[in-house]
């Protein structure tokens, strides 16, 4: 027999801005005197909410936000007004002058051909540079910076920068090797420089320059492993059923039991992010005690083991004190950046702190 809880349809995706906000400070505080930092919002603020988020921040004292697409600048322009400095990590994309000049955007400008672009449609309109270290993902070359480094720092570019592909394993090798052609490539430019986002950040001062471009440490991820969690979800239980021994449990039976069991189904599924792969391997809580997650995942029901719980639950937390994003992104074989970036549009996001009523 199935028992229906409550009729409640969607989670509840619960963002404390008050630790995020903790999280950018303790951050800060690791660059320490003489580097600012950014802030990186790109992916709507980790799946999160852009605006929430970038606005929490700007609060706090945070004046230069990253992005990755100039449709994005558009929304943190909107959401912050006029001020905080909006860098497009993507530059300056064909179609996007207008954009870019009538919000004030930096695009960080990745190719001579978008160097190009730039100072013909944009003539005298801040830019920034990105130069690719070894990453072999975006930004110009090392000859092609070379070729046209004179022309850009008479423009007085408002920044240049890198990202690093290994940041978050301290012992790689090519962490030295990309922060050296770093600084061959800029060493007395006399322009701002950036390299570090939260990996970097944690990897030492000569990886800091002037700004730095957290991102994921401030959502609560790794490899900040002080970061305070920042995201709570709580998924409603619509129903809860005792079966037999024999019987399974969801899609392709994956899940049999040889004792009687108490399982209850949860109203969430991999269209709000939890990923299929959780399926007979993640957990979930209820006031603190683990629940394993049986049978596979579906589209938008998981079904969890109760059956040592001596209460029926009404709802079954995932994301928050007892679980972080990385150990839920664990247990479905991926990284906290997608389980965040992943969550959602279905659930109810509700605000806490960060001056937010
Ligand atoms: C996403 C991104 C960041 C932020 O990285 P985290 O690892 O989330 O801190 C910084 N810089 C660039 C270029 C990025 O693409």
């Amino acid at each position: 027999m199935a028992v229906e809880t409550r009729a409640m349809a969607t989670g509840s995706l619960t963002i404390d801005l008050d630790a995020l906000v903790r999280n950018w400070t303790a951050l800060d505080r690791v660059s320490g005197a003489g580097v600012e930092s950014g802030a990186v919002v790109k992916a709507d603020g980790y799946g999160l909410g852009a605006a929430q988020v970038a606005r929490a921040l700007a609060q706090a004292g945070a004046r230069r936000f990253f992005v990755a697409a100039a449709e994005e600048g558009a929304a943190i322009r909107q959401a912050l007004g006029r001020g905080p400095e909006i860098f497009v990590f993507s530059g300056h994309m064909a179609g996007d002058a207008d954009m870019i000049g009538d919000l004030e955007l930096i695009p960080m400008l990745n190719s001579v051909e978008q160097l190009t672009r730039h100072m013909e449609t944009l003539p005298g309109h801040r830019f920034g540079i990105q130069l690719d270290t070894g990453m072999n993902r975006l930004g110009m070359e090392p000859a092609e910076w070379v070729a046209v480094s004179d022309i850009a720092l008479q423009a007085s570019p408002a920044l240049i920068m890198s990202h690093l592909a290994c940041a978050d394993e301290p012992g790689s090798a090519m962490n030295a090797t990309q922060l050296k052609v770093f600084r061959e490539l800029t060493d007395g430019c006399g322009v701002p420089r950036s390299l570090a986002a939260t990996g970097g950040i944690l990897l030492g001062t000569e990886y800091h320059f002037d700004i730095t471009r957290p991102g994921v440490g401030l959502y609560g991820g790794q490899p900040f492993n002080r970061a305070q969690a920042v995201v709570h979800l709580s998924l409603p239980v619509i129903q809860i059923r005792e079966i037999e021994p024999g019987e399974s449990v969801g899609y392709g039976c994956t899940w049999t039991v040889d004792e009687t069991c108490t399982i209850a189904t949860v109203a969430a599924g991999y269209a709000d992010g939890l990923i299929r792969a959780m399926g007979n391997r993640g957990h979930m809580f209820h006031e603190g005690v683990p629940c394993p997650i049986v049978g596979r995942v579906s589209m938008d029901l998981i079904t969890v083991d109760i059956s040592h719980l001596s209460t029926r639950p009404l709802a079954l937390d995932i994301l928050g004190k007892d679980q972080s994003v990385d150990d839920v992104a664990a247990a479905a074989g991926t990284i906290g950046y997608e389980i965040l970036t992943s969550l959602g549009a279905r659930y109810k996001r509700r605000y806490t702190g960060g001056g937010v009523a």
